[in-house]
Parts: C-alpha cells; structure tokens; sequence
C-alpha cells in the first residue's frame, strides 16, 4: 500500500484501504493502547479495491465532516448523547489536548481517538434500495435476508429504514452480508440488538438533518467497539462521502430514471466510471481519470458545504 509516515509521537500500527491507524511512540509493543491516531489519506477505495491516483484533500474533506456529524450526534442536533471515539480527556496525558497531539504533516485529516475493542460487523442501514442491497433484491427479494415488498425498483425509498449489517473481513477479504442471526452468532443477542438500535437511532437523526438540507442519506455504515468500560460507542469515520450514499433530493423527486434521481454527492461517480471501464474483482483496475477524480473532489465538496453550513 502506501509508506506510512514518520510522525513524531506516533508509531504506524495498521493500514486501512483508506486510512492509517498509529499508536503513541512509546507505547509498549503489546499493550492495549488508550489513545490512537487515525489519520485519512487522499486514497479513494470502490469495489474492495485501493484506486490510482488519490482525490486531493479527500482526506481533510472526510475529516472535517466526521468531526461535524460526531459533533450533533452527541447532542449537537438537539437528540441524545451518541458515546464516540473522539479522545476524552481521561486518555490524554496532564499536559496535552488532543489538537497538539496531531502532528503538522497530517494536520487537518487526523483524529485522537481512544482506542476500542472494535466489532466485528460494518453496521448498515438503508433507507433506500440501490448498491448490493437491490442487487440482493433483485435475486431473491430479501436484503441480508430481510423480506421486501415486491416490485420495488432501484432508488426506490424503503417503507422503513432497515439495518443490513456486513461482515467485516479482515484485510485483503470482502465484506459480506449477513443476516440479523449471523450477527448474533458473532456477537451475542444483546450486542446484536444494540447495534442495530443505535444504528437505526444515528441513521434517522442524520437522515432528519440532511432532509432539512435538501440531501437524502439514502444509506450508511457505522462501525462500532467497546470502549474500556465496555460501552457500546461509535468509531472510525461517520456519515461521509465514503461511507454513506447521498443523493440531491430536489433530484429524487423530480427524476425520471434510477440514474437521474440518485443523483450523488458520494463514491457513485468512481463506482459507475470503474463499473463501466473494468470487469469488477478481475485483475488491477485501471487508473482513474483526471475528469473523475475533479467531478468526485467537487461533489464531496458540495456535500460538505451543503451540510454545514
Ligand atoms: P474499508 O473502510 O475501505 O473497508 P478498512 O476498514 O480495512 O477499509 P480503513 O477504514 O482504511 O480500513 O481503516 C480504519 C480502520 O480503523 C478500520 O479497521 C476500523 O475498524 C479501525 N478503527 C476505527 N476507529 C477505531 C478505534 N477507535 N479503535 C480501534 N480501531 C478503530
Ligand atoms: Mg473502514
């Protein structure tokens, strides 16, 4: 993948598809470690699949909204406190806040969290059909094994937002979808039941404010771990471009065919361009080109302007 940096206080740990994990420097190998960095590169991922070249300053872009939704998700929005991995002071040193313990080279795409046992299961909810959930759909009339209505079409809204959870693969693997027992079978009825309450409580928050700002979040993926007193709390990055689907809602309603009314301000663009010019999972993809990496810079973009301000 890519070299990892050298940052002052920090130790590489772990890399992502798209983002680098790093340990304080001078943690002992093996230790359980309180606080982390979790640093988001320019890398652009579709199809399981790390993409050439980067989408510069996706990294920044995909920060900044994480902090913002974590921001309302825990009470910024007027609902309840959602638990996150943001640094709490309790993992910070005496003299040291989470901001100047971000190293300049990464400064702007880089979060201090605290490190969490992390769950096993990409906690999805769709509030729309469309992506592997209407591909599922379509063969079997069920998502992740959850019975639908018949003669839904691609985009079309759901009766109900439903949670979809995925198996996280390790490195290297496909995530796979799985049914609400699977997830029980990996982590115990009352873990399962959790996640998939909060998943649905933070979907229905989001989708209220992104209504309100003329975007439909037709669906997302939360991850989740327990934090040391073992609370159920949310990590990684949260309701961005790369995790989510966001479509113009003005778009929704007036459009005429599935493409027109999922209009996208997420990965959609290099997802159809990749779909169209390579034979998914076959060989390396090819390189994007410079038109799709400006029309995704300038889509994300819109998004984050568009949500916070
Ligand atoms: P992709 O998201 O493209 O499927 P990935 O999940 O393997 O790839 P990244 O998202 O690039 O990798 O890297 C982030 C990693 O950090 C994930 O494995 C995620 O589970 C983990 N992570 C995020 N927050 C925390 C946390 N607070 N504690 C421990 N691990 C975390
Ligand atoms: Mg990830």
């Amino acid at each position: 993948m890519t070299d990892p940096l050298s940052l002052p206080g920090w130790r590489h740990a772990y890399s992502g598809k798209v983002r680098d994990l790093y340990l304080p420097a001078d943690l002992p190998e093996g230790a359980t470690a309180g606080r982390m960095l979790v640093v988001a590169s320019d890398r652009v991922s579709a199809f399981d699949h790390v993409l050439a070249p980067g989408v510069p300053g996706k990294g920044a872009l995909l920060t900044a909204l994480s902090l913002w939704w974590f921001d309302r998700l825990a009470g910024g929005d007027g609902g309840r406190r959602i638990p996150n991995h943001l640094a709490a002071d309790h993992v910070l040193g005496a003299d040291d806040d989470a901001h100047s313990l971000i190293p300049d080279a990464v400064a702007g795409r880089a979060m201090v969290v605290r490190g969490l046992d992390m769950q096993p299961v990409e906690c999805v909810v769709r509030g729309y059909l469309t992506g592997s959930g209407w591909a599922e759909y379509r063969e079997s009339g069920t998502v992740c094994g959850i019975r639908l209505a018949d003669g839904l079409g691609n985009g079309d809204r759901l009766p109900e937002p439903i949670f979809t959870p995925a198996y996280k693969a390790p490195l290297g693997e496909h995530d796979e979808n799985i049914s609400f027992a699977q997830t029980v079978e990996l982590v115990g009825a009352e873990r399962a039941s959790e996640l998939r309450d909060l998943s649905l409580e933070i979907y229905a928050r989001a989708a209220a404010t992104a209504e309100a700002r003329g975007l439909i979040l037709a669906d997302t993926k939360f991850e989740f771990g327990l934090d040391a007193e073992g609370v159920m709390t949310l990590a990684d990055e949260v309701l961005t471009p790369d995790s989510s689907r966001y479509w113009d809602a003005a778009a929704w309603a007036e459009g005429a065919t599935p493409e027109a009314r999922m209009a996208s301000f997420d990965k959609q663009i290099v997802r159809d361009w990749l779909a169209a010019a390579w034979v998914p999972r076959e060989g390396t993809p090819p390189e994007l080109p410079a038109d799709v990496v400006e029309r995704t810079t300038a889509r994300y973009a819109e998004l984050l302007e568009r949500l916070t301000s």
